[in-house]
């Protein structure tokens, strides 16, 4: 479970685990009985939805207005809670699918570090298919 650790003061201190997540997650959807509705296809729509509507909060902002997002008090509330909506639906879908989804996202990670070698792609936006390597 979600465990918070008192700091000093009043603030707490959240120790997060996706596997807690994902239970607390698994147990609001079960007590609603909507498992029945939520499949692995339903579920990856609901993730592609969520995402726009978080699209949609940076739509038509001038570039100006991007770099002071954070700064911007009637949007970062809304991106806040679409973040944490597609959050949910990534922590159901892997839940749904038995993805071990802190595995996966690290794999994830290792597999990036060797298409992205630092010597090769620090400061570049290109893919990895378009970086210039060694000769062979
Ligand atoms: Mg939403």
């Amino acid at each position: 479970m979600l465990s918070l650790k008192k700091e000093k003061g009043d603030k707490f201190m959240k120790q997060l685990a996706i596997e807690d997540l994902q239970l607390k997650a698994r147990h609001f959807v079960r007590e609603r009985d909507w498992e029945q509705y939520q499949t692995s296809r339903d579920i990856c729509m609901s993730l592609n939805i969520e995402a726009s509507e978080l699209l949609e909060l940076f739509l038509w902002l001038k570039d100006a207005e991007v770099a002071e997002i954070k700064s911007n008090q009637k949007k970062m509330p809304a991106i806040r809670e679409e973040i944490a909506d597609v959050f949910y639906w990534l922590i159901r879908l892997a839940d749904t699918l038995d993805i071990d989804l802190e595995l996966a996202f690290i794999e994830k990670l290792q597999k990036n570090e060797l298409k992205y070698p630092v010597e090769f792609c620090k400061g570049k936006t290109e893919k990895y298919t378009e970086l210039v390597t060694l000769p062979k």
